[in-house]
């Protein structure tokens, strides 16, 4: 027997029953960001390599040890997106979406990362990513924040995640920090781990968010970035905490967050969980004023975050808040007997869908007895079984029986039977 290939590495298929599960989750966001005003983009899986390494940073995990990048046949260097933010970024730039208007906007795709696959963390996986352009104040990084947060609360999730939250200031703030923090950690160089210590000289703010317990208890005393903030960033935040703390959304100020990418100033925040283990963020973001000029374009003042959409399903899993009816395959099942019966089975199937359209029927198709066809009505949770024989097809009738209690099987004709699913619909 030939050798049965598998999927790679990293990368998941996601069955039927899991897709069920998703379904449900993205329903939920497109509404959410649909209500709050943001608009759909989609945007290519690949591009160009320049574009990651510019925005994201040379020297970050992402760009130093995590992308896929190729040549292509031109042999033009290529990468499978690792985030959305820049190609997000390329576009706008590029259909002049940023002239003189503010933008919502939001993607949903698969990115790709090269890291140890676990728990919460794979090498292709899914995020919903929203970005705004062109607003400047706390006020919109509020609005971003608050929607996610009515997020979770429709996801019955909102009591098991928390918010990290931390201002960077702008880069002259974060040039002066920068020396005072190299300064401290350059007199305890013998603490720090080796990853730390490359990146004193290259991205010392990396270090912040070292996962090595002595590198963390060396910061315990290090300097704290938001005593190096100006008068601006400084008020900018006050005034978001303000906005959060009127909305009554709770938050805890951490001032090591610093986050992966180097593009982020000012506001910075994460949602996290304790229900993931290592992999506890769901959800992160921050404002990047300056990216779009380090791309090329004139400045506009950009906030936006990503959610980890496998992160969430295990969070809705682990919670157990996943309604059960999102499983149910059909609302009703047909079932077919006898060789003949099956023309006006599949006519009459056809008939009740132009009906109602959002009925879900599926016709047993393949034969089988009485008995194994019941079974399948069973499987697929309808919540009604219509019975097509030889007498049913001779009347031009349909034999029904609920399948969530014992009332007798009825004899009805068609249109008795869209009266009766439809009144089932509703
Ligand atoms: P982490 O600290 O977990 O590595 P990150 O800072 O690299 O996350 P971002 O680049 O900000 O993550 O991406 C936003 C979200 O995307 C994360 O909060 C997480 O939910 C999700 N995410 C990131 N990397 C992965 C991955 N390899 N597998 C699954 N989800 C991921
Ligand atoms: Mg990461």
């Amino acid at each position: 027997m030939a050798k049965q290939l598998q999927a790679i590495r990293g990368m998941n298929d996601l069955l039927p029953e899991q897709t069920a599960v998703w379904h449900y989750l993205e329903v939920i966001v497109r509404r959410v960001l649909s209500s709050t005003g943001y608009r759909e983009i989609r945007l290519p899986i690949v591009e160009s390599t320049e574009l990651f390494k510019r925005s994201i940073g040379e020297v970050t995990d992402i760009v130093e040890k995590e992308m896929y990048t190729f040549e292509d046949r031109n042999g033009d260097s290529l990468t499978l997106r690792p985030e959305g933010t820049a190609g997000c970024v390329r576009a706008a730039q590029q259909h002049s979406l940023l002239q003189n208007q503010s933008q919502r906007l939001w993607y949903y795709g698969p990115m790709f990362r090269h890291e140890r696959p676990q728990k919460g963390r794979y090498r292709q996986f899914y995020q919903i990513g929203v970005e705004t352009f062109g607003m400047a104040g706390p006020d919109i990084d509020a609005e971003l924040i608050m929607m996610t947060a009515r997020l979770w609360r429709e996801l019955g999730i909102l009591d098991h995640v928390s918010l990290q939250l931390n201002s960077l200031g702008t880069s002259e703030d974060r040039k002066k920090y920068r020396a005072a923090l190299v300064e401290y950690l350059s007199n305890h160089l013998d603490a720090l781990d080796e990853d730390s210590r490359r990146r004193l000289d290259s991205n010392p703010l990396r270090i912040l968010d070292s996962k090595n317990p002595n590198t963390q208890a060396l910061l315990e005393n290090a300097p704290i970035l938001e005593e190096y903030l100006d008068e601006e960033s400084q008020a900018h935040f006050a005034r978001l905490r303000a906005i959060l703390d009127e909305a009554g959304i709770s938050y805890v100020v951490n001032s090591r967050l610093v986050r992966g990418l180097d593009y982020y100033g000012k506001t910075v925040f994460e949602w996290v969980t304790d229900q993931l283990g290592a992999q506890g963020t769901v959800c992160a973001g921050g404002r990047y004023d300056a990216l779009v000029e380090q791309l090329g374009g004139k400045p506009v003042p950009a906030v936006g975050f990503a959610m980890g959409i496998e992160r969430l399903i295990l969070m809705l899993e682990t919670l157990d808040v996943i309604p059960a009816d999102v499983h149910a395959q059909a609302d009703a099942y047909m079932v077919v007997l006898g060789d003949e019966s099956s023309s006006y089975a599949l006519g009459l199937a056809e008939q009740l869908r132009v009906a109602l359209p959002s009925l879900r029927l599926v016709v047993n198709c393949g034969g089988g007895s009485f008995k194994s066809q019941m079974k399948k009505v069973a499987r697929s949770s309808a919540a009604v079984a219509l019975i097509i024989g030889e007498d049913e097809v001779k009347e031009r009738r349909v034999g029904v029986k609920s399948q969530q209690d014992d009332a007798p099987q009825q004899t009805l004709n068609i249109e008795e039977t869209i009266t009766l699913l439809s009144a089932r619909l509703a």
